[in-house]
């Protein structure tokens, strides 16, 4: 285990203990959130190291062959058809911003969206992964070459009008390296889509040390708008649109319906998720946020 004694957005070093999470998937452990006094970032601490964070990864939900089980089941039916049509989405919003250029989906996973970035034709698109078992994955189910995040610093600066990070960052030990490579590889006038949980929503307080979005260790972070803001000021970017990621809400509550062990959880976890992303729209508050990103 690893412990952070200062605030990696603002460095302060007073915090507060706002409760512990249990890992629902691998292990069962306990881990304790802790929340900076100053800018309110939200953080796993301590939390298992680069080196030993391999173990809580070890899920059906984490393992690469999961989409394989794809096409049996009613609910795998709908889980196929919301991840194409939130691929499409991303998309569509990607290309308000560019009409072309060259794009990386850093920390691709089972590279459905990569599949989806390259097959729309629209722009260059390239891969980057740290699993090997995800590089291996997509390599046998779409035939790309996915590089190691151990590549990122060999690639030329300046390269990518687009990087696009879903649900990623809130995994990567060390954050400020990261945003460090961001700042080196994306273009003057490119831009970030990074996609978090908002440890704000509505379904996050209403959840709990049951929501799903913690999801303990693997989550180091657990952003809102405001340390989302603070972490991207100080690495010379600025958040120009935040949008929902309106499947995210009924998703993720109906997997904290069963961390609570509640039965009905596709019923409850459908009108938690709706009821939070009513309550969102004035402050966006969603369940998980879209973060469109320029150079300051
Ligand atoms: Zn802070």
């Amino acid at each position: 285990m690893e412990n952070l004694t200062s605030c990696l957005v603002c460095g302060n070093t007073l915090f507060t203990p706002l409760f512990s999470c249990k890992d629902f998937v691998a292990t069962g452990e306990l881990f304790q959130l802790l929340r900076c006094n100053e800018c309110s970032f939200l953080f796993t601490n301590p939390r298992p190291s680069s080196n030993e964070i391999g173990k809580y990864y070890q899920s059906e939900r984490y393992v690469s062959h999961a989409g394989d089980k794809a096409g049996f089941s009613f609910m795998y039916k709908l889980y196929d058809a919301v991840r194409d049509f939130s691929i499409k989405q991303k998309l569509a919003l990607i290309k308000s911003y560019h009409d072309g250029g060259n794009l990386m989906d850093l920390g691709c996973g089972l590279g459905y969206f990569l599949d989806g970035a390259i097959k729309d034709n629209t722009f260059k698109s390239i891969g980057i992964d740290i699993s090997d078992d995800a590089i291996n994955y997509v390599k046998k189910r779409f035939g790309y070459e996915v590089k190691n995040e151990s590549e990122l610093d060999s690639l030329t600066q300046n390269s990518f009008d687009i990087i696009t990070q879903w649900h990623v960052l809130e995994h990567v030990h060390l954050l400020n390296e990261r945003m460090q490579q961001l700042k080196r590889l994306l273009k003057e006038n490119g831009t970030l889509f990074i996609a978090v949980p908002n440890s704000n929503s509505w379904d996050a307080k209403y959840y709990k040390e049951f929501w799903d979005g913690y999801d303990v260790p693997r989550h180091l972070y657990h952003f809102n708008q405001k340390s989302f803001d603070a972490l991207m000021a100080k690495h010379g970017f600025k958040v120009v649109d935040t949008r929902p990621m309106i499947f995210d809400a009924p998703y993720i509550s109906m997997r904290s319906e069963v961390h609570k062990g509640n039965r009905l959880s596709f019923l409850k976890g459908a009108i938690s998720g709706t009821v939070s992303t009513i309550n969102a729209v004035s402050k966006k508050d969603y369940s998980s946020l879209l973060f469109v990103v320029k150079n300051r």
